[in-house]
């Protein structure tokens, strides 16, 4: 998903899990001071995945000072613990270290719980009837903001216009993002407040859609959305802090102990940064500095920043478009589009440009790369700017690494460069992909055993609110391939699918080296940070098809619960 560009996005079980958060949960953020006292605490568990290759079993797990004093039996933490500690017993849950989701866009998620959900809506019908029955906090100023939509799930799966808009908001604004956040369906208002009109010129990546007569239909791909999002009202403040507050909320009751923001607003990080100093930001963000939009000149001049939960020292970039949307940049033409191979969203050397310019200030790259080509210019650049040391020191990072050549797959792993994957993107992309770029190219997407193989570390993520912030759904599709409903048979591409260890590695271990921390978390040993969440199935042993049933029931940060099923 684009960083800057993106006011409205997709949003599917974050609808639930909106419902099910407590009334209070969308207005303030969660309170999350440190515990009291320097008291033991003591977990017991069915199990404990520690993965600390000098005890990866235990069945309890000892927390002081919001460290991680021990692992161990039951009977050795209850003795070591002493008779002051409180002892929580978790009964049959497996506890496993905090997940990390290496790749998500808070704000994003923020907005998509306020905005009209159209995810799953099965025809432009049921657009128009949710949209009609949207609740205030759906309004933006006098702009009605939707998001979710998908034209493949419709009959005719043709793209929308501004006419069907037009009928019932002849004068209210309205604005509606694709599901993949690529695309802006926008009424015949919207374009107006933005002047666009059949003389507006295709913005560079981006594209205004026009029908046989000239005028624009209302979709707008890509750059072309800024547009309207340049003249859109921004939420109010307190709009702004609700939104963020249930983002937060909703990662915490996913098991989420932190997030890595992938393209981080000033706006955001400003909120952010304030509640941290107030400790009241009930998750560890890693946040990358937008290094897209106008704010990147700012990033640059504050530099790198380290709080108490919240980091700032990567920056992110972009350089094309959705696989999905035929936007990403490939280097010979799409299988099923001849003569079409994408777009760059920027050009090589003004990457290059801001590559030199954030690497200077000490950030660390974190670049956006779909199509082959996209991803061949990231190594390229970054091993040009940064050369071969300087890469593996400064851990720099392919977001998506979605579609590369073998070699490149080789060279992204010996040079040690990170991949920040996805792997609900390949469950959500595979009744496609393959049609994209053909049986010869598809060997080298999504090909996480190839590039682990290759040495590369995997960062595993869920890119939400593209995809559902749903950490149990991420390791279901890492370790199957497969869609809810177990298709298809064996797994897409099978080969390339996660042990579940390996899938747990890459939301934990994975996203600590990704950000620096793996000397603090990613695993549950002594004096690392009490980041751990507690699953009702253990997700390295159990059948994969268990997660899809299986539930957070608590979620602890540095020995501060910030999420209880059952309080
Ligand atoms: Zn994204």
């Amino acid at each position: 998903m684009t960083g800057v560009s993106m006011q409205g996005v997709r949003c599917s079980l974050v609808a639930v899990l909106l419902l099910a958060c407590v009334p209070g949960c969308t207005r303030r953020a969660p309170d999350t001071k440190p515990p009291p006292s320097s008291s033991t605490t003591v977990y017991l568990a069915r199990h404990v995945q520690t993965l600390d290759p000098a005890r990866p079993a235990a069945e309890a797990l000892a927390v002081r000072d919001g460290k991680v004093l021990a692992t161990g039996s039951r009977d050795e933490m209850i003795s070591a613990a002493g008779s002051e500690a409180r002892v929580v017993d978790l009964g049959e849950a497996t506890v496993v270290p905090g997940l990390t989701d290496g790749h998500g866009h808070l704000a994003g998620l923020g907005r998509a719980l306020s905005a009209v959900t159209l995810v799953g809506a099965d025809s432009r019908q049921e657009v128009l009837s949710r949209l009609k029955a949207a609740p205030r906090s759906a309004f933006q100023g006098d702009w009605l903001i939707g998001q979710g939509w998908d034209q493949n799930d419709w009959p005719e799966k043709a793209f929308p216009a501004r006419a069907e808009l037009d009928a019932g908001w002849p004068t209210t604004p309205v604005a509606l993002s694709r599901i993949d956040g690529h695309a802006l369906w926008a009424n015949g208002e919207a374009l107006r407040r933005a002047r666009i009109t059949r003389d507006t010129k295709d913005p560079q990546g981006g594209r205004i859609l026009r029908g046989p007569d000239g005028e624009p239909t209302g979709i707008l791909v890509d750059n072309a959305m800024d547009l309207v999002f340049a003249v859109m009202p921004p939420p109010t403040d307190e709009q702004f802090e609700a939104q963020l507050t249930a983002a937060l909320a909703v990662c915490a009751q996913n098991g989420m102990t932190g997030v890595h923001d992938a393209g981080m607003d000033l706006r955001t990080f400003n909120l952010l940064k304030r509640w941290d100093a107030e400790g009241r930001l009930p998750l560890r963000v890693y946040a990358m500095a937008d290094g897209i939009g106008p704010e990147r000149e700012k990033y640059l001049e504050l530099g790198p920043f380290q709080g108490n939960r919240l980091t700032m020292r990567a920056v992110k970039l972009m350089l094309d478009g959705a696989l999905g949307s035929r936007g990403a940049a490939l280097h010979a033409p799409y299988s099923d589009e001849h003569g079409q191979s994408g777009l760059l969203l920027l050009n090589p050397e003004e990457y290059e440009a801001r590559v030199r310019a954030f690497i200077g200030r000490g950030f660390q790259t974190a670049t956006h790369a779909i199509g082959d080509r996209a991803n061949a210019i990231v190594l390229d650049t970054l091993l040009r700017v940064a050369g071969p040391e300087g890469v593996r020191k400064g851990r720099h990072r392919v977001e998506h690494a979605q579609v590369l050549r073998l070699e490149d797959i080789t060279k992204l792993g010996a040079n040690g460069f990170i991949a920040s994957v996805q792997p609900t993107h390949a469950t959500s992309d595979m009744p496609w992909a393959e049609t994209r770029v053909g049986p010869e190219r598809i060997r080298g997407a999504y090909a996480w055993q190839r590039l682990k193989a290759a040495g590369a570390t995997l960062a595993l993520g869920s890119d939400f609110p593209v995809e559902r912030p749903d950490m149990l759904a991420g390791l279901y599709a890492a370790r199957t391939r497969q869609d809810a409903a177990g298709q298809p048979p064996g797994g897409w591409l099978p080969d390339q699918r996660l042990s579940g260890e390996e899938a747990l590695e890459g939301f934990t271990v994975g996203n600590a080296f990704a950000s620096f921390a793996e000397d603090l978390r990613g695993r549950l040993q002594p004096g690392m940070d009490a980041d751990f969440v507690a699953l009702s199935v253990d997700p390295v042993d159990a059948q994969p098809s268990d997660l899809l049933t299986a539930q957070v029931r608590l979620t602890v940060i540095g020995g501060d619960t910030v999420y209880n099923a059952a309080p």
